[in-house]
């Protein structure tokens, strides 16, 4: 079986268990697991921001930094693809009764213009209050694409005119990070709130961080408490996140490595329509017939997501080996062309 539907299928390493059964732990509802202080207090300075804390899933962090940001009512920006609109079950309305202006981005990502135009006058009462922005950095449905510092600068420019607040949602920061050789400091200048996972390309059982200016943090404790996401004796997975930041940061460069060449070799055949840029470990694609390029892959015991309106996704990951990567590239060669 080779399952590139996405990059949250990996199973811990042997050396990642280690870590895990050799964590300190404590009760984190009271603040004294070790390991997950530890974790949260690298991330912080890996940001160079004052505060993070941690999270058991992206979707939960994202709310509760939305959650954070906003008063119900008011209404946020983000590309039409985004995972806090598309893919948290309508949390943002749900937890803070707040709306989506949507942007018509190119890859997930979107423009300072895009942005600046979507913002709704304040004093025009009968509009919702436009109170924050969010990108997401690398896009997950546009493809794992990468924003560059100054796309970043000119959408914070505007916020700062507008007195937005500006949150990022980093499930895959670490690969935008490796891809373009970022200083994740660079990151935490930017942005007001952060959220990291641990669970993608990194890894981990379970695990996002949010990091971010204390005025904000200062209440995330409690949002992460009402959202149900108190955890006790967390150091367990916050061992395995402090591993993987030590032994699987660097190695996301393989997992680019080989989706740009599967991006090549889908490229090269017939039956694929197009294929998305690859930046990092999402490749997006459309065939002539999904249905044959799915029974194909199903013959093979290959699993790929199915994204709808014709769009196919593949993402490589920590448990996709490189005898994987070449049957992979083989069966598409053969079955394909
Ligand atoms: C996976 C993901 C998240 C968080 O998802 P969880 O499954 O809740 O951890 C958030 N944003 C993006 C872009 C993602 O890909």
């Amino acid at each position: 079986m080779i399952d590139l539907r996405s990059d949250t299928v990996t199973k811990p390493t042997p050396g990642m268990l280690q870590a895990i059964m050799q964590a300190e732990v404590g009760d984190d509802v009271y603040k004294e697991d070790p390991s997950a202080n530890a974790l949260e207090q690298r991330m912080a300075e890996m940001f160079g921001k004052p505060s993070a804390l941690f999270f058991p899933t992206g979707s939960m962090a994202n709310q509760a930094a939305i959650k954070l940001h906003t008063q119900p009512g008011e209404q946020l920006i983000c590309d039409k693809y985004a995972h806090v609109y598309n893919y948290e079950g309508g949390g943002v309305s749900f937890n803070s009764g707040v709306s989506c202006k949507l942007l018509d981005g190119t890859h997930g990502k979107i423009t300072a213009a895009q942005v600046e135009a979507a913002i709704n006058p304040p004093d025009f009462y009968h509009s919702p209050l436009t109170t924050l922005v969010c990108l997401e950095n690398t896009t997950n449905k546009g493809g794992g694409a990468c924003y560059d510092f100054d796309t970043i600068d000119e959408i914070r420019a505007i916020c700062d005119k507008h007195g937005l607040g500006l949150h990022l949602d980093g499930a895959r920061l670490m690969n935008a990070i490796v891809a373009m050789g970022q200083d994740p400091k660079e990151f935490g200048k930017r942005f007001d709130t952060i959220t990291v996972c641990f669970s993608k390309g990194l890894g981990t059982p379970i695990g996002t961080v949010l990091i971010g200016n204390q005025d904000l943090m200062d209440n995330a404790i409690r949002v992460r408490k009402v959202l149900g996401g108190g955890m006790r004796q967390i150091g367990y997975m916050a061992a395995a996140c402090l591993y993987a930041l030590d032994h699987h940061v660097e190695r996301l460069a393989e997992d680019h490595k080989k989706a740009k060449e599967i991006g090549e070799v889908l490229q090269s055949l017939p039956q694929v329509k197009k294929v998305a840029p690859v930046e990092t470990n999402i490749v997006i694609f459309h065939v002539e017939d999904e249905s044959t390029f799915l029974k194909a892959m199903d013959d093979h015991n290959i699993i790929v997501s199915n994204m709808g309106q014709g769009a196919l996704r593949v993402v490589t990951h920590l448990d996709y080996t490189g005898a994987m990567h070449q049957e992979f590239l083989e069966i598409l060669r053969k079955t394909l062309s």
